[in-house]
């Protein structure tokens, strides 16, 4: 199966690490592993967002938790052209996710 004949060609043709470009592809397919879609898989861990105290579904995680509004509110300001957009948007969602993880699987 060819993952590159899909409709987000432009996530294929940013300028941004291949590890990076899947991931965006994975975020926009709602494939990626966020605790909301890890607990369907009857995972133990609760549903519940890292930063808040909402379900942590993709779309919260990196669009509408407080958390992701507050970053994307500080780069909205940097990046008005739109060829930064691509590469900002990919590196804030890529610090997210990993930040995510951090605080998913490395609990304390
Ligand atoms: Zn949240």
């Amino acid at each position: 199966k060819n993952v590159r004949g899909c409709d987000y060609k432009w996530i294929w043709e940013s300028k941004i690490p291949l590890k990076i470009q899947i991931f965006l592809w994975q975020l926009f397919q709602d494939a990626i592993l966020t605790r909301d879609v890890m607990s369907r898989r009857k995972w133990a861990g609760n549903s519940t967002c890292s930063f808040c105290s909402e379900r942590e579904t993709s779309q919260h995680l990196f669009f509408t938790c407080p958390v992701a509004r507050i970053m994307w509110r500080t780069v909205g300001c940097v990046l008005d052209e739109e060829k930064f957009y691509t590469f900002g948007l990919a590196a804030m969602c890529w610090a997210m996710w990993n930040c995510h993880n951090k605080a998913t699987f490395e609990s304390k």
